[in-house]
């Protein structure tokens, strides 16, 4: 069995001599236990700060992936079924199954399995309770998204085009752009080209924003809020460009404007209704199927890249969700 340790805590931007590939002989699963072989596994902004605030040097990277099962003494999980595993950035884990999901009865053959980890599973499930719970978005509102082209994003745009809203995203480069455009945003920007972040936002609606579902913070969040309406709502949901700071974020922070626009802000983790889980994926599963959520992925292989994958995602390489196929 192969797994990924973080040998050193990362400095600013993740490095290889960061990550070290161990190998190790597991032992065969007990009375109760399974035995897992890795198909797809997720790398994820949050692992960046997480890594800070749950691991020690030493420790195997964190994270979710869909496994196989591959030898069972467990019969709630049978040999060849699939779940989704905490398990980290292993290729090969034994589980007691307490931390395991099976992966949602009836999921069509013509799926695959590896958007458990993306619309269909942790990333689409964020963007929708942003949407409901967070929000509360009604139809005919302007709703503005950033990083939109990737995981969490593009969902959040194209809900908010089922709820018949009228949807802004931006996105770190005109393929991006392009992408969200075809999954129909009602306007989509470079922010990395635009001559001005607030002119772009100007012009994409000129009426202002009733709700931000933000996943990047620090600059965007300072120029964005005074582009809001008035009680306008904010679901903070990630905060990416400050991930790699060393140092705690201060200003400019746009507060006065919280008063004077009477704004809602509410940071959230979508863990707070995973009680609501299966049902929400199996709503999404059916807008899938009926060709209104469309999916895209970033697909790196092999499991030895998963530190290339990992250093990937935050550089901003991927369109759609970032998986690694073993
Ligand atoms: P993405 O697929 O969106 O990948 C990250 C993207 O962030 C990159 O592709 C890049 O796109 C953008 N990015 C990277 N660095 C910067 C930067 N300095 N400034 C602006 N954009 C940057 O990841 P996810 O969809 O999985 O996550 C999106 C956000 O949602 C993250 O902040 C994450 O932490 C958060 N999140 C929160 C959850 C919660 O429960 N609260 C759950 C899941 C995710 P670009 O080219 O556009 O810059």
């Amino acid at each position: 069995a192969k797994s990924w340790v973080m040998v050193k805590h990362f400095d600013g931007f993740p490095k290889d001599s960061d990550f070290q590939l161990k190998v190790e002989e597991l032992p065969e699963p007990k009375d109760g236990e399974v035995l897992l072989e890795a198909v797809f596994l997720s790398v994820d902004p949050y692992m960046r700060p997480f890594s800070r605030l749950h691991m020690k040097e030493g420790d195997v990277m964190i994270g979710t992936q869909v496994a196989k099962v591959t030898q069972s003494k467990n019969p709630a999980f049978p040999v060849g079924s699939h779940v989704v595993s905490h398990c980290g950035w292993r290729s090969h884990s034994v589980s007691d199954g307490a931390d395991l999901i099976p992966i949602m009865a009836d999921w069509p053959s013509d799926v695959s399995l590896s958007l458990a980890l993306g619309t269909i599973g942790m990333p689409g499930l964020t963007a929708l309770y942003g949407i409901e719970e967070v929000l509360g978005l009604q139809k005919n509102e302007t709703l503005l998204v950033n990083a939109a082209a990737g995981a969490v994003g593009n969902v959040v745009g194209q809900i908010a085009k089922i709820k018949g809203c009228k949807v802004v995203g931006s996105a770190g480069s005109d393929a991006k752009v392009a992408y969200l455009r075809e999954l129909g945003f009602d306007e989509a920007f470079n922010y990395k080209t635009v001559p001005s972040l607030e002119e772009a936002l100007k012009k994409a609606a000129p009426e202002g924003y009733d709700c931000l579902f933000e996943n990047v913070g620090g600059y965007f969040s300072t120029v964005a809020l005074p582009q809001m309406k008035t009680f306008g709502r904010i679901a903070v949901c990630g905060s990416i460009s400050t991930y790699n700071d060393g140092t705690p974020q201060t200003g400019p922070y746009p507060h006065f404007t919280m008063i004077v626009k009477q704004l809602k802000m509410e940071g959230f983790t979508q863990n707070r209704w995973q009680h609501k889980n299966p049902e929400s994926l199996k709503r999404m599963m059916a807008w899938l199927k009926e060709g209104k959520l469309k999916c895209r992925e970033h697909v790196t292989k092999g499991f030895e890249n998963m530190p290339a994958a990992f250093m990937g995602l935050l550089r901003g390489d991927n369109i759609g969700k970032a998986v690694v196929a073993v």
